[in-house]
Order: C-alpha cells, then sequence, then structure tokens
C-alpha cells in the first residue's frame, strides 16, 4: 500500500530561497579576483541568482543545456550553482589545474554551450580560444569597470544580470534533472563525469549539514578552501545556506598566510580543505604564535590526514574532522567527529581514532569485498576493496558506458578503487589504493596515462609511474623506466614529451633507470613491491 504524503521533487533552488527567508542575514564573504572583500548576504544574494537565471534564459539556456565555470570560491560561482541548476540546466565544473588538452575534452565532452570564467583564466581561454568549439559563449565573471581587453568576443557578468527582473518563480521538473556535471581523472584515457541530480543535491546537503561540523549551524562561519570547481566544495554551497551558516570565500590567494589573516579578519569558526593547504597554514600560526580568532574546527580530506597534523590542529584546542570521499558521492562518504562517548578518551587514543578516515554518513552503505567479491568483516582488520551504495552516488559516468559498466558491481555498488578496513564501531580506515593513479596536493595524476607518453620514447623497453610520499603534497610521482638495452633515454627528453599532454604540475618530480621491473603473479608490474621499493626515494624538490 502506498501512503498518502504529497511528493514535492526535492530542487536545488529551494535551498536558496529557503536560506533568504529563514537566514536573511547569514554572509557571504569573498576575496575577488579584482583585488577587494566582497560581503552579501543570502537575502541579497537570491534576487541577484533570479537576474542571473532570467539571463541565462535570454542567452538560450534551459533544460539540460551544460553550462560551464572556471572560477575560484566566490559569491558569483555561487550564484553560477544556483541560477544553471535552478532553471534545469547543467553547472559544469571546469578544474583550472587540468590541462590544456584535458580542459578541452571536458568541453567538448559536456557539450558546454557557455563558459564562465574569472578574469585569472582571461589569458588561458585566450591560448585556447580557437580550440574551443564553434558557438561556446563565453561570459567574464566581472564587472564593466574590470572588464579586460579579452582576444575573444566575451560578455560581463554584470552587464548581464543589469535589468533583469529580481525575482523568479522557479521551474517544476522531476528531481532526478541533472543539476551538475564534474569530471574526475580516469586510471586511464580521459577523465569522467559524475552528473549530480537535484535529489541527490539536496539529501546530500541534509545528510552534510547534520553531520558536520557535529552538527552545522545558523551563525557558524565557514570557509571553503576547497574548491567550488572540484567535488562540489564538499557540499558547501548547499549544506551553509540551508543551515544558516555563513560562507568565506577565499579566492584564488591560497597560501598560508592568505588564509590565516583571512580566518583571522572574519572569525572563521571551520575550514575545510586537503591536507597540503593545512601545513600551509599550520605554518604560519607557529610564526605568529597564534591561531586566527574564533577558529576552532578544522575538516581535512581529499587526502589522508598525517596524525602529525591531527596532533598539531588539536593540540591548538582545534578539533579535527577527518573526512573521506569522492567526486562520484557528491562527495562526502564519511565523517571523523568522534562520539560524545569517545570523547573522554586520552590523546593518544583520539588521535589514533582520528587518523582514520570516520564512520559513514546517513545515506552512505559502505562494504569491504576480497578479490573473489565475497564480503569481509568489519572487524578493523580485514582489509578489501571498498563499494559504496546510497542515496547521492553516481549509478554511472555521464555519456561514458564502459566506465560505467566498470564502476558497478552486480548488486548496484559503486567500486572506489580505495583498499580499506572498517573497525566494529564503523570507523574506515583507508590503507591503500587499487586504483592506479597518484593524488599530489588534492589534485589527480593518472600513472597509466604518463607511462602511455613515455613507452613512445624509442629508448624506453619499460616503464612505472608511482606514487611516493612527500612532505607537501602527499604523494609526487615517480617515473622508474626500464631502457633500451645500450640505451639511455635523455630525462629533458621526457619531460619535453609529457609536457606536451600534462600540466607542469603532473610531471614526474624524478627519473630512475632500473633493469627490470617487479612482476605480480599474473605478470603485471607490481606497482605495490616498486612503491615499497621507492618509499624512502629522495625526490629532488623533497627538502
Ligand atoms: P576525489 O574524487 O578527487 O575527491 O578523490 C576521491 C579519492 O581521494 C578517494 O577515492 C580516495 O582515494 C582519496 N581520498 C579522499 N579522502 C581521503 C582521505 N581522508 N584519506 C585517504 N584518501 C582519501
Amino acid at each position: 500500500m502506498k501512503g498518502l504524503m504529497m511528493h514535492r521533487p526535492l530542487r536545488i533552488a529551494d535551498i536558496l530561497s529557503y536560506a533568504a527567508e529563514i537566514h536573511p542575514a547569514a554572509e557571504v564573504v569573498s576575496v575577488r579576483t579584482e583585488g577587494d572583500v566582497h560581503r552579501t548576504t543570502y537575502a541579497a544574494l537570491a534576487p541577484r541568482v533570479a537576474q542571473l537565471a532570467h539571463a541565462l534564459r535570454a542567452q538560450g539556456m534551459g533544460l539540460g543545456d551544460r553550462v560551464a565555470t572556471l572560477a575560484w570560491n566566490g559569491y558569483r560561482h555561487l550564484e553560477l550553482y544556483y541560477a544553471i541548476s535552478g532553471i534545469g540546466a547543467v553547472c559544469h565544473t571546469i578544474n583550472p589545474r587540468l590541462s590544456p588538452e584535458q580542459m578541452l575534452y571536458i568541453i567538448g565532452h559536456a557539450g558546454d554551450r557557455m563558459l564562465f570564467l574569472d578574469l585569472t583564466f582571461v589569458p588561458l581561454i585566450e591560448k585556447l580560444k580557437d580550440h574551443l568549439p564553434a558557438g561556446l559563449r563565453l561570459v567574464v565573471m566581472t564587472d564593466r569597470a574590470h572588464m579586460p581587453d579579452t582576444g575573444f568576443d566575451a560578455l560581463c557578468y554584470e552587464d548581464l544580470l543589469d535589468g533583469q527582473p529580481a525575482a523568479i518563480d522557479w521551474p517544476e521538473f522531476d528531481e532526478d534533472t541533472a543539476a551538475g556535471l564534474c569530471y574526475t581523472s580516469g586510471t586511464t584515457g580521459n577523465p569522467k563525469g559524475t552528473l549530480y541530480t537535484h535529489r541527490s543535491t539536496v539529501l546530500h546537503a541534509m545528510m552534510l549539514g547534520l553531520s558536520l561540523p557535529a552538527p552545522l549551524q545558523p551563525g557558524l562561519r565557514i570557509l571553503p578552501v576547497v574548491p567550488l570547481f572540484h567535488v562540489n566544495a564538499w557540499g558547501l554551497p548547499y549544506a551553509a545556506p540551508l543551515t544558516g551558516a555563513s560562507l568565506i570565500f577565499p579566492g584564488p590567494a591560497l597560501d598560508g598566510a592568505s588564509l590565516f589573516n583571512l580566518m583571522d579578519a572574519e572569525h572563521v569558526f571551520s575550514a575545510w580543505g586537503v591536507p597540503t593547504v593545512w601545513l600551509g597554514l599550520l605554518a604560519e600560526i607557529r610564526q605568529k604564535g597564534r591561531i586566527p580568532k574564533g577558529f576552532a574546527d578544522v575538516v581535512v580530506g581529499g587526502s589522508a590526514a598525517p596524525r602529525s597534523m591531527i596532533a598539531a590542529f588539536e593540540e591548538m584546542g582545534v578539533n579535527v574532522c577527518h573526512a573521506w570521499g569522492m567526486t562520484e558521492m557528491s562527495p562526502v562518504g564519511t565523517q571523523g567527529n568522534l562520539p560524545p562517548h569517545m570523547a573522554g578518551l586520552s590523546l593518544d587514543d583520539r588521535l589514533a581514532l582520528k587518523s582514520k578516515q570516520g564512520r559513514r554518513v546517513f545515506g552512505v552503505d559502505l562494504k569491504i569485498v576480497d578479490e573473489a567479491g565475497n564480503r569481509l568483516p568489519h572487524d578493523g582488520i580485514a582489509a578489501g576493496q571498498l563499494y559504496v551504495r546510497g542515496n547521492a552516488i553516481c549509478s554511472g559516468y555521464f555519456e561514458n558506458p564502459e566506465a560505467s559498466a566498470a564502476a558497478i558491481d552486480a548488486a548496484g555498488w559503486f567500486g572506489t578503487g580505495d583498499i580499506a578496513s572498517i573497525d566494529a564501531d564503523g570507523f574506515l580506515s583507508i590503507q591503500d589504493r587499487a586504483k592506479d593513479l597518484i593524488k599530489s596536493g588534492g589534485e589527480w595524476i593518472s600513472s597509466i596515462d604518463l607511462e602511455n607518453v613515455v613507452m613512445a620514447h624509442p629508448d624506453v623497453a619499460n616503464c612505472a609511474v608511482i606514487a611516493v610520499p612527500h612532505v607537501k603534497w602527499g604523494e609526487r610521482p615517480l617515473l622508474v623506466v626500464v631502457p633500451e638495452p645500450g640505451k639511455s633515454p635523455d630525462r629533458q627528453e621526457l619531460m619535453d614529451m609529457l609536457g606536451q599532454h600534462f600540466a607542469r604540475w603532473q610531471l614526474p618530480d624524478d627519473v630512475v633507470e632500473v633493469d627490470s621491473l617487479p612482476l605480480t603473479a599474473t605478470g603485471k608490474v607490481s606497482k605495490l613491491t616498486l612503491r615499497q621499493q621507492y618509499a624512502d626515494h629522495r625526490l629532488p624538490e623533497a627538502g
């Protein structure tokens, strides 16, 4: 028997309408690319989002159209998140750290019709303009006074909004309508697109609002260092307005001193980002001999938070929440705030628990399996491939049946590519990565893609790219080469070849020559053995 309750579709636009009415004074503070600090509120943002929505429609955008963004964390980017999805179009966030080749690929694959870019990225688009799809409309996210001379046809963001009505009746559509698109690295080949729905996004915002930081509340001031252009800034653009928390957007400067000063001035309570970013902040805190005013909570994820980092923050009285998730999970899967009955544990015990990746949030189921797909016990010892299932987890990739089929198991669970154990209290511990990827400063590098390019060099017989631990970046790529007999491939030549396909930060930090590569029982290169062999390898810039 079916119940008798209304079925109102979940819509992203309703989050901002709610925030404007119920949390009108909560702030959105942005360090702008124009160089100043901009302040607004959810109440003041809503009419601008309505204007932007009308402007998008005037440009011919509507249901299902992909509208791309290439921008830092700031209020205009937030406005785009809401206006694009509000009219039923799809907000495609582009990661500016991708190589031009990858960027052009995803713009083409997504079928973007408009691209909104921050001032910072005008020179980049000038370089790429002849390779962009015909008909892609470009909008620079600034006002008339700051509009640069661009070498391409560009619209001005504030001009687009000017004169548009400041109210809108958001259209109704099925809650499974696509709302956002975010590409993530494949282990090989091209990036894969996660296509979020209104339903998944709203549910994720509610899950996150309940969980972090224990839980989000009106009046809290949150700094998302995690970018709007990658993993939806961990869902904060939705969870913060929903709960009435203020958003403090850092713009492009993410070094320790800039973050410290912003946090200090804005009394940031909770700051969210990858471990690399917090190393910079910790150095600044040590130099200044104090923490920023009001700072009490840090959410660390994207890569494993080192125990020493957790200890440093906790000893300063800053609560650390170690979280884990993925682009494909909207992205938050677990969070590491300790339940009340564990709050009294010794610092050592707390650090041991917080070094794990936390416990699942509502709406996320976890399972670990062995190589045959059999479920393993949650005893904190057995480690296996981690699979997830839930309300905000992708069921496949955008227009990529092959990657979709590979990602989902027979029972409908999504394979994360992480190797993990789960203890009896539900704490997840990520042990290793089955996917052939390197994560440097929170961003991906595909080992296989690098290897494919290197293998084309005539002096290379075989090669492997592995992750080597790095103090600042977490991991950096090391290229291990087996030369053809009697040859020694020129290092610079290899780097030049790679430089044609990859961003500079994705190139290996070092090259070592070996006679042969270790193999697994099935004859594949054993990356595990290589990683163990080179775990202490000193990279030239590691210091
Ligand atoms: P992304 O889609 O870029 O967010 O990357 C997701 C992947 O990053 C996960 O599958 C993990 O491999 C890794 N990851 C994310 N958070 C953590 C964490 N707290 N500890 C270890 N690895 C993490």
